[in-house]
Parts: C-alpha cells; sequence; structure tokens
C-alpha cells in the first residue's frame, strides 16, 4: 500500500484541488483547513463536521500526522527542543523559547546547511535536503501540540512569534519556505501575523527583494562582519554577495520603515569583530536604515573555534551602535544547556551516497527493519 498523503502543507488551492479528485466542493477543502490549522486535529474521525463516509474516505488516502518527535528536551530556562524525525528518517530540529511576553518558535529549513559559517554548528553538516512545505509547518503543528494551542487562540498565546532561523538558509529553499510561511499567517488557521514572522538570511542577495513583495515578513540580516576581507572567512557566502550589494538590498526592503526596522544579526566573538571600531564601522555602514542590531553572544559547540565576546566589551558595543541611534539588544542565551540556542542546532542525518544507500536498504530488507535516511 503507498504511504497515505500528508495534507499538510498543501496551500489552499492545492487542498480545493485535492478535494476536487474525490468529487468533493472547494467549501469541504474550507472545512478541513479548518479542522486541520485552527483545530488542530491529528486524525480524521475527529473532523466530526464532516460526514463519516467521507472521513473514511479521507483517512484511506491522506494523513495530518507530524513528524515524529525523536528526541523532546526542556532547558533549565523553560526552552523546549525537540528533534523532529521525517517521513524518509531525516532530522532537524526546532526550538520554542518562552519569554514573559511572548513565545518564539525557531523553525528550521533544510537539513544540514550549503553555508558552512566558521562559528556555526549547524555549518559543519553537510546539506542533506532541503525541508517541503509540509515538514517546515509540521514543526509549528508539533510546537502547539505540545503547548496544548489548539484551537489556535486569539489571545494569551504561548507560540506568539515564528522565526526562520533554525537549521537551513531558508532564502535557499524559498519556494518551500513561502508557502509554508503562508499557511502559517493564513487568518482562518495557525494566523500568525507576518509581524511577528521573522526570515533570517546570511544574504541571498537576489532573493531578498521577493522576501519583501511576497511575504512582507520581517526581515533579520545575518551580517556579522563589516568588512568583505572578514566576512568572506566567517560567511562565506560574502564571497559570491559581497556586503555593499547585501546593504543595498536591505535599503529597497519595501516594507522598511520606522514600525518595521530590519534586525542586522552580529554573532560576538573575542577578538574577532568585537572593537569599538568595529562597532564605528556598523553603524556607518548601515546609516539611513531603519534598523536594530542584534548582538548575540556566540554560543559554543564542541571543538568551536571562538570563543565568545566578554561581556564588558559587548557592553562597550552596545554602547556605541545606541549611542548612534540604533536599539543593540543583547540577545539572551536561551537553551544554552541543551545546546538549543543560535547556531547550536544540529542533527546526526549525513548525507549517504546512492551506494551507501543501496547498500543500507539491501541490509534492511534482509533484517526486516526499515533503513535510516
Ligand atoms: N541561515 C540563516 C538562518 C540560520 S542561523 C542565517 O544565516 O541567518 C540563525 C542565526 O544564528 C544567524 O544569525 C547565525 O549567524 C547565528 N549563529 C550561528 N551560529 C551561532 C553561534 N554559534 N552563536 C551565536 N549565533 C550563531
Amino acid at each position: 500500500m503507498p504511504a497515505p498523503k500528508t495534507l499538510i502543507g498543501l496551500s489552499r488551492e492545492e487542498l480545493v484541488a485535492e478535494m476536487a479528485t474525490l468529487g468533493a466542493e472547494p467549501f469541504r477543502a474550507r472545512q478541513l483547513w479548518h479542522w486541520i490549522y485552527h483545530r488542530g486535529a491529528r486524525d480524521f474521525v475527529a473532523m466530526t463536521t464532516l460526514a463519516k463516509s467521507f472521513r473514511a474516505q479521507l483517512a484511506e488516502r491522506y494523513s495530518v500526522a507530524r513528524p515524529v518527535e525523536s528526541r523532546a528536551q526542556v532547558s533549565g530556562d523553560g526552552t523546549r527542543k525537540w528533534l523532529l524525525a521525517f517521513a524518509d528518517g531525516q532530522e532537524a530540529e526546532c526550538v520554542h523559547i518562552p519569554e514573559e511576553d511572548r513565545g518564539t518558535l525557531c523553525v528550521s529549513s533544510q537539513v544540514g546547511c550549503t553555508l558552512t559559517c566558521k562559528f556555526c554548528h549547524t555549518g559543519t553538516q553537510r546539506l542533506v535536503r532541503n525541508l517541503d512545505a509540509s515538514e517546515i509547518v509540521g514543526q509549528i503543528m508539533v510546537a502547539r501540540d505540545a503547548l496544548g494551542e489548539w484551537p489556535s487562540p486569539k489571545d494569551d498565546r504561548q507560540l506568539t512569534n515564528i522565526v526562520l532561523m533554525g537549521m537551513g538558509e531558508p532564502l535557499y529553499n524559498y519556494d518551500n519556505v513561502a508557502k509554508a510561511v503562508k499557511i502559517a499567517m493564513d487568518h482562518e488557521g495557525l494566523s500568525v501575523s507576518k509581524r511577528k514572522i521573522t526570515l533570517s538570511t546570511a544574504g541571498v542577495v537576489p532573493m531578498i527583494a521577493r522576501v519583501g513583495s511576497e511575504l512582507a515578513v520581517n526581515l533579520a540580516i545575518s551580517l556579522h562582519a563589516v568588512t568583505d576581507e572578514l566576512r568572506d572567512v566567517l560567511v562565506p557566502l560574502n564571497k559570491k554577495y559581497p556586503i555593499a550589494e547585501l546593504i543595498a538590498a536591505c535599503r529597497a526592503y519595501p516594507s522598511a520603515s520606522n514600525a518595521r526596522r530590519i534586525t542586522f544579526e552580529y554573532v560576538m566573538l573575542k577578538g574577532i569583530n568585537d572593537s569599538p571600531a568595529d562597532a564605528r564601522a556598523l553603524v556607518k555602514l548601515i546609516a539611513g536604515i531603519p534598523a536594530k542590531i542584534n548582538l548575540i553572544p556566540f554560543n559554543r559547540w564542541p571543538d568551536a573555534p571562538f570563543e565568545c565576546a566578554t561581556d564588558d566589551t559587548i557592553g562597550k558595543f552596545a554602547d556605541i551602535v545606541n549611542a548612534a541611534g540604533y536599539a543593540s539588544p543583547v540577545r539572551t542565551p536561551r537553551g544554552r544547556d541543551i545546546l538549543a540556542a543560535c547556531g547550536q542546532l544540529k542533527s546526526a542525518s549525513v548525507k549517504l551516497k546512492a551506494s551507501e544507500r543501496l547498500k543500507q536498504s539491501a541490509e534492511a530488507a534482509i533484517s526486516g527493519t526499515p533503513a535510516a535516511g
């Protein structure tokens, strides 16, 4: 029997088309949408506004199953991290960060990453594959399940914000990310407003304008250095899209205004990019862009080749940025004890060569267990 097709991650139009194959009217798709994304139904039996026979028909062909939790961890500070396994056994991580006035879900867009930023743990894991829209939305569904937030509450949510800052480069998987973001923003479903969604990129310049015109979510740029010489090393993508081009794209970002500032992320690396001269160069570089600078204390990971700047240095850096008129919040590291903080995410998934995959499935066939990955 073929695996049931998941309905999670289909756009509204696709869901209508899918239901048409069963001879069901578009309003059935609307009801389904409501059950899936507003009520969070985990199976078709629960969808009691649909006829029993129709529910049975749906259950035969489709699923609304979430990615499987391989591991769930809770940090001493309340941050939760899930390692999620997808249908093919590949895994990615997702993190919920509760704060007093909000709760942020940090979502992954790829298994592994191609960018190899020198300070990032995910960067030491090769890209295995893109996540599809169902797997990106699936992370939100898992978090909502765990937080008990169904039906989608209007107020007092524990999951108020979404940041595309987990594993992977979202703008190297734009189509799936865009589809997932549109589902998350839908008012009759998960209903997370575009103002509460932030997409973080290392700077895939040609894609930035599309984010602005098609999604209009908040934009965060992983800047981390103020000269091409240093950024070429820390964020190798800079060799393709250097700082001047990146900043020009930010200046042109349509929703950049005082109400919706662009966030520049800047990881504080001891003795590398943390001097007062760096801070002054930074404010010069972004002059005129409505922006805030998010200073991120470097989060360690095993064998990382950097140290975090001292609190004193970070304070002085923040003061210079502040004095120039930019908010410069220092991002409080959250969930470090469970490697859930920025740049610490990694899964054990590896990209196998075709020959290795064949060998694994042959072995699995012999032993009767499914092959991983
Ligand atoms: N690829 C995207 C999104 C993932 S990274 C991007 O580069 O923006 C999310 C943020 O965490 C980025 O700003 C990244 O540079 C930062 N980061 C990566 N490793 C880090 C570490 N070890 N300590 C602190 N921040 C880190």
